[in-house]
């Protein structure tokens, strides 16, 4: 029986009459855009963040994108960076008009090294981007500690990593303002696009509810050049069915992690390391070889799915080509030898020992 890297299908199945009932209600309500759907997952979601504040956008880029806007971070402004990140980070800083500065990850855990910080930064460094990548939160602690002294506002890409916690706090309360994406592999994931802001920052908030509705809070009443960036009712209703089970979501990817991390045990293989401190939500399960093209080959060849996250370093792709960038060994060599096995709520650990003794061939 084959395995797909991920199945959405079978994902939304857990929640299919939660979600049924929810678009039944947007479609009853005649009401589809900046309604009570939309009010109501931004308190439930600002909640579980532990954070103040929730704003609904159109996708975590745009999230991204909102909150360095809103702080007035764009032309001639930097921005340090993960030189390993899914490429979005980096065009959320572009989009606003800044230039991304990228900053190489501590291997282990290949989340921005905050060691590495302090050499990066220029007289007009604005502000840190960390991700919580592969769903394990960045070392934020040592982090914040940096941006303090140099001034510097942290926004934390949380797009891989709804419901992490960090010392016991929530991914999306630890700096000053979070973006997350509702794309529909995510943790947290709309049956089409969707985003949001999470924040503790009061004019932060007001300004982005403002720049994602036309720079208006008053209908047709302009106080800025905003954009059109609204999460809609129809996927807030279905993140409002998916939200209360996000947890127990987690605990099953956390069990599928153990299991993986028991099973590969004793493999030549670079496994996923948790830093003191995590909680990670295991977004994605990512090992990694000096064999991969065999690993690949023995997977594809038992129907099992894999992706590679990433494939190519954000400095090396075309949208970046031209640009003198420093070199970054860590982010290179990653990206040649990172593998990403299926891990999903719905697996059971049989799945896992499937892939695992597959895995374990492809190496002997
Ligand atoms: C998915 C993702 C984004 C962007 O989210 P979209 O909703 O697809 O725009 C940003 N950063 C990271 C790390 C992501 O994985």
């Amino acid at each position: 029986m084959s395995l797909p890297f991920l199945d959405l299908k079978r994902l939304n199945a857990a929640h299919d009459e939660a979600i049924r009932a929810g678009i039944a209600r947007v479609i009853d309500s005649g009401w589809y855009i900046l309604g009570e759907e939309v009010a109501a997952f931004e308190r439930e979601f600002a909640a579980y963040c532990q954070a103040r504040h929730c704003i609904g956008v159109a996708d975590g880029l745009d999230a991204l994108a909102l909150i360095l806007k809103a702080y007035g971070i764009g032309e001639g402004d930097e921005v340090l960076v993960p030189s390993n990140t899914f490429i979005a980070t980096w065009l959320a800083v572009s989009q606003a008009g800044a230039t991304p500065v990228p900053v190489e990850p501590d291997p282990r855990t290949h989340n921005i090294d905050p060691a590495r910080l302090e050499a990066a930064i220029t007289p007009t460094t604005r502000a840190i981007m960390p991700v919580h990548l592969y769903g394990q939160p960045a070392d934020m602690g040592p982090l914040l500690d940096v941006a303090r002294r140099h001034g510097l506002k942290v926004i934390e890409d949380a797009a891989q990593a709804h419901g992490a916690r960090y010392r016991g706090r929530r991914v999306g309360s630890l700096g000053d303002a979070a973006g997350f994406s509702f794309y529909p592999g995510k943790n947290l994931g709309a049956m089409g696009d969707g985003g949001a802001i999470t924040t503790n920052d009061d004019a932060l908030a007001a300004k982005l509810r403002m720049l994602r509705n036309y720079g208006s809070s008053i209908k047709y009443k302009h106080e800025m050049a905003g954009v059109n960036s609204r999460l809609d009712e129809m996927q807030a209703a279905v993140l409002r069915a998916k939200l209360p089970s996000l947890d127990a979501d987690n605990a099953a990817r956390r069990r599928i992690a153990a299991a993986y991390l028991d099973a590969l045990k004793d493999l030549p293989l670079q496994l996923p390391q948790v830093a003191d401190g995590a909680e990670p939500v295991w977004h994605l399960m990512v090992i990694g070889t000096d064999k991969r093209p065999a690993v690949q080959a023995a997977l594809t060849a038992a129907g099992i799915g894999h992706l590679v996250h990433y494939p190519i370093a954000c400095h090396q792709q075309q949208a970046y080509a031209g640009q003198a960038w420093p070199p970054l060994p860590i982010a290179e060599a990653l990206q040649h030898q990172v593998l990403s096995l299926p891990i999903a709520p719905y697996m059971s650990t049989d799945d896992v020992a499937r892939v695992a003794a597959v895995v374990r061939q492809a190496l002997s």
